[in-house]
């Protein structure tokens, strides 16, 4: 069982190493979250609330800590993540401030003297979680999952386990009783063998599709609720009466997030064909504006991958849809480092359907633009995915904007003239191969519970 390591991806250097946990120390520690859970649910759920108050101000102490932490281990630049560590933030105060009110029992009137439903908690919860956003993804899972009652085990990606330790130490921190949310130190190859453990209730995995598809087989082998959120390739569909200022500002917001390496990223431009030249002009005037550098410096606006095969990968899709006639009209300057996995930002045009770069996730800093004759074909080039996670629509005419975006587009979420982000206050999640099941806002807080009928005659 070979040990977790976490490598700077801007150097090569070996950051840290974890041994993993043992199958008998897997056990223990399992047994040890469940039998917190009595205690935990029984504590009421104002007291719940207020741990996650405390969790957000203790986020905020130590963001400048943590942000260099995420960029030690996974490369993202520093002002990105504080900023994911504001959201943190935002999402336990989000939740704690409203915990309570969407868990409220909901009275039914029947013929019973009094019927309800009440929300009740699990138990123990397996997170399974990427390294794209180390801290992001575990708060998004853990505040909503925690206050509802549950306990938690995270099984963190095996490169940020850094990050994976500060998170448990801050449950810690703020006085959470010990055990009520622990870091398993594990690869993947492990997680079939804690999904099997009886003590486990349910698994919520963020990842590739690849991976949501493995846990979900493995947890419907032994009748456990997964809630999935896997990859994506949104499209953003550029009209020909567009505002072409605030397409392009969103496109390369949206492309460029996290160094590229986001689920919900900008990964197909769709531009009406009327408009496609100036589009173009201004997306490479705007790419030209980034830096790709060391995240640790203030001017660096997109980080180095998070590995070398990553890295590798993008370059062999991108190099396939060049072959197959895409056409490279921008790349950027890359840090002259041998160890650095630095990818230029890129911009391809002449994108078509067959090419990976139309029909894959372009997990990295390369954009694509797919050519629309019409309104119609743009809309039918959007749909024609295995993915289904956020899209987006730029029209000057709202009306037609929100009609495309709620009912033509086939997402989890369709935005107009503005870029794809999640907001803890506004439901997240994917149709097709980008998963199942809610995350944030009040639909979030109820996948891991029993809705449960109260019913006295
Ligand atoms: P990944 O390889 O699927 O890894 C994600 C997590 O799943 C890691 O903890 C990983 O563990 C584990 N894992 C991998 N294969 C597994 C398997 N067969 N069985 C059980 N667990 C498995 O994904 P990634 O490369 O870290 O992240 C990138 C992907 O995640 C992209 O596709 C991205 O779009 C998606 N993503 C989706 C969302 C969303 O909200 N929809 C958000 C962020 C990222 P190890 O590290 O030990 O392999």
């Amino acid at each position: 069982m070979s040990d977790l390591r976490s490598i700077n991806p801007s150097n090569g250097d070996i950051v840290g190493v974890y041994p993993q946990l043992s199958e008998q120390e897997l056990n223990q520690l399992i047994a040890e979250v469940n039998s917190e859970f009595d205690l935990w649910r029984r504590i009421p759920i104002k007291d719940r609330c207020k741990y996650f108050k405390y969790l957000a101000e203790a986020i905020q102490i130590r963001k400048d800590e943590f942000a260099r932490l995420m960029a030690l281990e996974m490369g993202k630049p520093l002002f990105q993540g504080i900023g994911e560590l504001d959201k943190c933030a935002w999402v336990c105060d989000y939740y704690a401030d409203n915990g309570e009110k969407f868990l409220a029992d909901q009275t039914i009137k029947t013929d019973a003297s009094d019927s309800y439903v009440s929300f009740q908690p699990l138990g123990v919860i397996l997170a399974v979680m990427p390294w794209n956003f180390p801290f992001w993804q575990v708060f998004r899972f853990a505040a909503p999952s925690m206050i509802a009652g549950n306990v938690a085990v995270l099984k963190h990606a095996s490169n940020v386990q850094g990050c994976a330790d500060a998170i448990e130490g801050l449950f810690i921190e703020v006085g959470i009783p010990n055990n009520t949310f622990r870091n398993l130190t594990i690869d993947s190859s492990k997680v079939d063998y804690v999904i099997e453990n009886p003590f486990v209730k349910a698994v919520s995995l963020t990842g590739s599709t690849s991976a949501g598809k493995s846990v979900a087989q493995k947890a419907g082998s032994v009748l456990k609720k997964t809630v999935l959120e896997l990859g994506g390739s949104d499209p953003y569909v550029v009209l020909k009466d567009a505002d072409l200022d605030i397409a392009v500002d969103s496109c390369v917001s949206g492309r460029l997030l996290n160094s590229g390496q986001s689920c919900i990223a900008a990964k197909r431009f769709i531009v009406d064909i009327n408009i496609q030249s100036e589009f173009e002009k201004k997306i490479i005037n705007k790419m030209n504006k980034q830096k790709v550098g060391d995240p640790f410096l203030d001017k660096s606006t997109v980080g180095p991958m998070v590995n070398k095969a990553a890295k590798d990968e993008l370059s062999t899709q991108v190099l396939k849809s060049i072959d197959q006639g895409a056409k490279l009209i921008y790349e950027s300057d890359i840090p002259k480092s041998k160890t650095g996995c630095y990818h230029p930002i890129m911009v391809l045009s002449n994108v078509k359907p067959g090419m990976p770069a139309f029909d894959e996730e372009l997990f990295g800093p390369v954009a694509c633009i797919i050519t629309a004759q019409d309104e119609s074909e743009a809309i039918s080039l959007a749909n024609q995915t295995v993915y289904g996670l956020g899209a987006a629509v730029f029209t000057s005419d709202i009306e037609k904007g929100k009609e495309i975006a709620n009912i033509e587009l086939e997402a989890g979420a369709g935005f107009v003239n503005d870029f794809v982000r999640s907001d803890p206050r506004l439901p997240f999640g994917g149709v097709k191969e980008s998963g199942y099941g809610n995350e944030l806002s009040s639909y979030g807080i109820l996948e891991f519970v029993n809705i449960k009928t109260v019913y006295v005659r």
